[in-house]
């Protein structure tokens, strides 16, 4: 599977495009102020775009969904729970002082058990909610390795987690969905979160400090 994740200031927030180097297949997930360079790496691959996914729509993760949906005329996926901050895109942008093209697209479908295919490649959706209602874990898998890619969005981070402070956000429900949910799907997936590095469950079950002092309350 290609996977190819961008980040551009203020908030270097990764937007990913994922694809099936066998068809061509490929999914965008979370396109925000670096579209631009996830439109140029689907040209210059020659990529045949599925869906657009959003882990959630806190502003730094839908500020590209325009740019997107004009380049590759494809669905646009959300949770029904975050429709409310999708909604208040111009009022999140004000806050944090991003600029947004508005309006946003309209989203096309939540998601509703349906798992994506690109190729030889699937996505199952998890609601790994508390960072904010709608919160979702985008987990791919594929013949060519043995556990699956996690695109956790803000839920988790390489040594934290997402803050909880934000509207609908709440803690206990993020370390359940943390341990509960993501957790579950297996030591060896590797974690894509929404800003930073990669890591592993194995690595934030063994050393992440609010995992850890979740767990030993
Ligand atoms: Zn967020
Ligand atoms: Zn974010």
């Amino acid at each position: 599977m290609l996977i190819e994740s961008r980040a551009v200031g203020p908030f270097f927030k990764n937007g990913f495009v994922l694809a099936c180097e066998r068809t061509g297949e490929a999914v965008i997930v979370d396109p925000g102020d670096e579209v631009a360079e996830l439109v140029a790496i689907v040209q210059e691959r020659q990529l045949a775009v599925r869906h657009i996914l959003l882990t959630h729509a806190h502003i730094d993760h839908v500020t590209g969904c325009a740019a997107a949906v004009r380049a590759f005329k494809v669905p646009l996926w959300l949770h029904q729970d975050d429709m409310f901050l999708y909604e208040r895109a111009g009022q999140q942008a004000q806050m944090f002082g991003l600029k947004v093209e508005l309006p946003l697209p309209p989203i096309d479908h939540f998601y509703d058990g349906t798992v994506f295919t690109f190729g030889d490649y699937r996505v199952d959706v998890h609601h790994t909610p508390g960072h904010c209602p709608g919160g979702v874990c985008l987990a791919v898998s594929g013949p060519d390795f043995p556990a699956p890619h996690l695109f956790v969005g803000d839920t988790l981070f390489a040594g934290s987690i997402g803050r909880t402070d934000l509207p609908g956000g709440d803690y206990d429900v993020l370390m359940k969905a943390i341990t509960g949910v993501i957790f579950p799907l297996g030591d060896d997936a590797i974690v894509h979160p929404g800003h930073g590095p990669d890591t592993t469950i194995a690595r934030e079950r063994a050393t992440n400090p609010f995992v850890l002092e979740y767990l030993a309350t």
